[in-house]
């Protein structure tokens, strides 16, 4: 494709683009097809003939387009916003638009360096303190793995520099919660822990959070059986119900063990671009690691998870290999980000926070923050006042998990009888394409998570949500769209 031609597709790309953003609430939230119905309308063989690019994009309506849950829709309720920002949109078409290579700072200057300018302007905005070092990683659990390597190098007095862990007296320890995402069991795992080695401390039974003196006493009881421990993940908004573990607790506890802290803030870190919010994760400071999603609620699409650390040295001598056909005059006075993680190559993708934050701006991208934590609190006081209907746990931000309790003659709905109840009233929702929201066990039994953040979620989405979810839990079949 010469450049001409790319402009002529292009154009025509963007105002398809532009038409699908602006009519995507007419369709279903979740998407309808079967599985293997998308695969299906694709040839079994590759394509050998050229087409047109009118001709491919009728392809992605008639083929794709109904294979996607839509998760910008102002009617998505499920899992996290995962908001994609044409703004952003538009720098990521930069960063491809000017093919860059990131491999070393030599292969693009720019590249690295509009990475440290906009990873530091997101540390001011978050404000964090001038001893944090950040680079963009593909995701949060790419990140949490990465502070656990670091962690297990430094419990461990850099093992993987003689025999690895096989060669350790002392096995290092990883304490989460059960509450933490899957990526912190996954990382604990893939770095070489192994489960006997990762430990779930209890949590308090109201607030979901953990609970620091339980941690004290298992570390305690590690270092009594001649374990090490290591490092603990704080989930700063846990994934189930958005819980805060008391994350100035727990640095005091660590610094007492030299145990490592990694702060894993991948949903709410976006409300930390709140001053109002920064309550909620007093003592970061005291941390060594910390990772957020712009690529969640705050819009920058994926990938882009912020990864800060306080000592960049451990970090690159954990993760630099430097090979001969890589080292460059420059070493030493440049920044080398492929020794800041675990690939090589990187995109550009510093591009889709720069056009971000100029093109939307960060005085918007905060109002609509401060929107999502309003009509949270209102869909939460409407829960709280109805009959029948439970909050489940503290609302913190903009996630709320509720149960709907009916009675039957007298009697509260109960056990599997309620489960089915849940599951009954969130599968008519979701299956009606009208809304879509995440059914989810909490304290071993099903719950319904409602999450708002969606860039197009204003109020009155909020209000149509609350009705649908009456009329649902009431037996009533629900609309479809
Ligand atoms: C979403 C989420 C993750 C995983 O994020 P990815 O970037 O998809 O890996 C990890 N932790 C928490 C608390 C999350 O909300």
């Amino acid at each position: 494709m010469t450049p001409e031609e790319f402009r002529s597709a292009g154009h025509q790309l963007i105002d398809w683009i532009a038409d699908y953003r602006t009519d995507l609430d007419r369709g279903p939230v979740l998407a309808t097809t079967e599985p293997g119905q998308v695969s299906q309308a694709f040839p079994s063989i590759p394509p050998t003939e050229v087409r047109t690019m009118s001709e491919v994009i009728a392809d992605v309506e008639r083929s794709v387009v109904p294979g996607l849950t839509q998760v910008q829709h102002p009617m998505h309720f499920g899992w996290f916003p995962s908001n994609a920002s044409l703004a952003s949109v538009l720098g990521d078409m930069a960063s491809s638009g000017l093919g860059g290579l990131g491999i070393s700072w030599e292969s693009c200057p720019a590249l690295t360096e509009v990475e440290e300018v906009v990873c530091d302007w997101m540390r001011q905005l978050t404000g964090l303190s001038e001893h944090w070092s950040g680079t963009i990683q593909d995701t949060a659990s790419t990140a949490c793995l990465v502070a656990l390597l670091s962690a297990r190098e430094r419990a461990t007095g850099h093992s993987q520099s003689a025999g690895g862990l096989a060669a350790v007296d002392h096995p290092p320890v990883v304490y989460t919660t059960d509450q933490a995402h899957s990526s912190v069991r996954k990382a604990a795992l893939l770095a070489g822990y192994g489960a006997d080695n990762l430990r779930s401390v209890p949590v308090d039974p109201d607030t979901y959070a953990m609970d620091p003196a339980a941690l004290q006493r298992a570390i305690e009881a590690d270092l009594a059986d001649n374990r090490q421990p290591a490092a603990v993940v704080v989930s700063i908004g846990t994934t189930g119900v958005t819980a805060f573990d008391p994350l100035a607790d727990i640095v005091a506890v660590a610094a007492e063990h030299a145990v490592w802290v990694h702060v894993d803030a991948a949903m709410a870190g976006t409300a930390m671009l709140l001053p109002e919010c920064r309550h909620l994760w007093t003592g970061v400071e005291q941390a060594d690691s910390l990772t957020w999603n712009p690529h969640k609620w705050m819009g920058t699409i994926l990938d882009t998870s912020l990864y800060y650390v306080r000592d960049v040295e451990h970090l690159v001598r954990v993760m630099s290999t430097n090979p001969s056909y890589l080292r460059s005059d420059s070493d030493g006075e440049v920044t080398q980000y492929r020794d800041w993680g675990l690939p090589l190559g990187r995109r550009f993708r510093a591009l889709k926070l720069w056009f971000h934050l100029e093109l939307d701006g960060i005085e918007a991208i905060r109002e609509r923050i401060r929107r999502d934590l309003e009509n949270a609190r209102w869909l939460a006081e409407q829960i709280e006042a109805a009959p029948e209907w439970r909050v489940l746990a503290p609302v913190r931000l903009q996630t709320i998990c509720v149960r709907h309790v009916p009675r039957l003659a007298g009697a509260e709905l109960a056990g599997e009888e309620l489960d089915r109840h849940t599951l009954a009233w969130v599968g008519s929702i979701n299956r009606s394409g009208a809304a879509y929201l995440t059914p989810s066990i909490l304290d071993g039994r099903w719950m319904v998570r409602v999450s708002i953040g969606v860039e197009g979620t204003e109020r009155s989405h909020v209000e149509e949500l609350w009705s649908i979810m009456r009329s649902a839990a009431a037996g009533d079949v629900v609309g479809s769209r």
